[in-house]
């Protein structure tokens, strides 16, 4: 059974939540790694950004560019609040 292949996925990296483009046979990045998102950083993963690794709960604020070029990708409708400027930055 395969459920619907996403081209993308979520990471948590650099503070933010941002999408990766998902690769063939790809292993799950560790801390350590580097990570190229969708929205053109290259970021380098700390334990931090592994919920399971993580000394308290953290939240990743979803990255707003990766969102708006995931669902831009993919033909899914822009959520209103997505289509002005991040102002968080
Ligand atoms: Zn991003």
């Amino acid at each position: 059974m395969q459920a619907h292949e996403r081209k993308f996925r979520w990471q948590n990296a650099g503070g933010r939540r941002h999408a990766t483009r998902r690769k063939p046979h790809e292993l799950p990045p560790r801390p350590g790694e580097q990570v190229t998102v969708l929205c053109g950083q290259t970021i380098t993963l700390i334990d931090d950004d592994f919920p399971e690794l993580q000394r308290n709960q953290l939240i990743h604020p979803t990255c707003r560019e990766c969102n708006r070029l995931w669902c831009a990708d993919e033909g899914i409708p822009l959520p209103a609040a997505l289509s002005k400027p991040d102002r968080a930055r």
